[in-house]
């Protein structure tokens, strides 16, 4: 029920998980493919504002100027501001060529049309292109005009005054002969990053020197109040190199991104292959549980078998009573050593194995353990021969731990034996300061594939042949971790269907001095 939840709780968490890795995918890619527009735009944009600043604060300063023309207003007529104007203090303020008053219509009173020729040209061209019913009283216009191929600014103030509340102009033209140290404050800076121009509406270069207007990221806009027939045209020297920074940019966040997504994808990968391995080996565990029981059955059921017939007395004769008692006593020593087995493991599990180290004769102690394999051998019909090397050094090891790599060895050798005529061998011989023991038989032997894993906690081969017999899959990792714990090896030789030979040698001790 807990495994169930738990595979559904893992399916949603993969789903969520590889869902927004696809979303966040998507994002990056849209994200780097739209980049190149939004930058153009942005920088457009920002070009745009820059532009839009810079006019104004020239305009501001020419708003300034005209504050000029409020302190010349008249107090009682027209003569009060004509006396300002032609008074011995008067001087003409900076960037102003000169001032003219004129009634509403068109008549100049000063200075008189034929007084000068710029009063004349006033009169005749400046005057009928006013449009001074759009200038509110008291407050200021502005013309930008050419006038027979020149350029020309006024700034004007309509006004009322005198007894009879008569309208007048009273207007100032801007000198734009040399326009460039106007201009340059504004433009130093920008002059730095982008290239700056002012052209008229017939292309003519006013200030600044030309540049191709199909240059990257270039933005024009016109004066808005005062200089209005004028263009202010910018593009970025560096569009290259911003373009160049841009990319980096970008590029630097699609690794990043990309990387991110591994990131992410990796730590699915491991929680997926830690939780495959986790669902294995909870598989394994509860067939090992299976595998276990199973296995004390069989011994239990003989034993109790047995031990009913000997009960009910039963038993033929002494000689059957002693073979029913050695069975019995065969069995419980297999339940033993199941049980030890799996206690073994568990103390291996949890750390908690303990060794008494002692000098042992190995020949003597597999004598000894033969003894309670005899029955089991005869039932099974296996021929099982001792080769034993004479005067073979001692080993220092823990004598159940070496009883048990042993009777390991030889169950498989037993179980996986051949279907007729089993033959197991047991050597015993000195070899290069070592004392092994080998244990050979003719069985189905264990496919390549397998030979490493089979060391593995609950690893069993999977073919049809190992299915057909009962195991737990924990003798040969046991056998494994006590052989190294004793400071030896374990070595295998194996070949399907001939049957295998598992070597264990473990270091001899010096012999005794005589
Ligand atoms: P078990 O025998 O309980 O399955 P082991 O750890 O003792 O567990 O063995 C692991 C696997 O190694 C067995 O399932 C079997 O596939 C293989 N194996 C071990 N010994 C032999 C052998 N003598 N002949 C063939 N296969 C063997």
């Amino acid at each position: 029920m807990r495994q169930i939840l738990q595979n559904k709780l893992f399916a949603i968490a993969s789903g969520l998980i590889l869902f927004s890795t696809a979303a966040i995918g998507i994002l990056l890619g849209r994200s780097v493919l739209e980049r190149s527009s939004v930058l153009e735009d942005s920088l457009v944009q920002s070009n745009n504002r820059l532009v839009s600043q810079t006019l104004e604060r020239i305009e501001a300063q020419i708003l300034e100027t005209d504050r000029g023309l409020y302190a010349l207003l008249p107090e009682s007529g027209p003569q009060d501001a004509i006396a300002k104007l032609t008074g011995p203090d008067f001087t003409l303020p900076p960037l102003i060529r000169g001032y003219y008053l004129c009634e509403s219509t068109g008549r100049l009173l000063y200075p008189l049309a034929n007084q000068s020729a710029a009063a004349g040209l006033f009169r005749q061209k400046v005057f009928p292109e006013i449009r001074l019913e759009r200038i509110a009283p008291m407050g200021v216009y502005h013309l930008h005009t050419r006038i027979n191929q020149e350029n020309y600014l006024f700034s004007m103030l309509k006004f009322i005054t005198g007894p009879e509340g008569k309208e007048f102009l009273l207007v100032q033209e801007f000198d734009l002969d040399n326009l460039d140290p106007f201009f340059d404050p504004f433009l130093t800076e920008l002059r730095k990053t982008s290239y700056v121009c002012i052209r008229d509406y017939d292309n003519n270069v006013i200030h600044g020197v030309p540049f191709q207007v199909s240059r990257k990221y270039f933005v024009e806009e016109r004066f808005p109040n005062t200089f209005y027939k004028w263009l202010f045209q910018l593009a970025p020297r560096n569009a290259a190199a911003i373009e160049q920074e841009a990319f980096n940019r970008r590029l630097l966040n699609l690794f990043l991104g990309l990387f991110i997504l591994l990131l992410i994808l990796s730590a699915w990968g491991l929680v997926y292959l830690s939780r495959r391995e986790e669902t294995k080996l909870t598989r394994q565990k509860e067939e090992f549980i299976r595998n276990v029981s199973h296995e004390l059955r069989t011994p239990l059921s003989l034993i109790k078998m047995f031990s009913e017939i000997l009960l009910m007395g039963r038993g033929r004769n002494e000689q059957t009573r002693q073979e029913y008692l050695s069975i019995i006593f065969a069995e419980t020593e297999r339940m033993g050593f199941l049980i030890n087995n799996v206690l073994d493991f568990s103390n291996l599990e949890k750390g908690l194995q303990r060794f008494c180290f002692e000098e042992v004769a190995l020949g003597g102690l597999v004598r000894q353990q033969l003894e309670v394999f005899d029955y089991r051998l005869k039932k099974e019909k296996v021929v099982l021969s001792l080769e034993e090397e004479k005067s073979l050094p001692l080993v220092r090891g823990d004598r159940n731990a070496l009883a048990m790599i042993l009777l390991n060895l030889l169950d498989n050798a037993i179980k996986y034996g051949a279907e007729s005529e089993r033959r197991v061998i047991i050597r015993l011989f000195a070899k290069e300061g070592k004392v092994c023991l080998q244990v050979q038989d003719n069985g189905i032997g264990i496919p390549v594939a397998d030979q490493m894993r089979i060391f593995e906690k609950f690893y069993r081969s999977d073919s049809m042949a190992v299915r057909k017999i009962r195991g737990s899959g924990i003798g040969l990792s046991l056998v494994k971790y006590l052989v190294e714990a004793h400071g030896g090896t374990i070595r295998l030789e194996s070949e399907t269907g001939r049957g295998s030979t598992f070597g264990v040698c473990l270091p001899a001790l010096p012999a005794p001095a005589v």
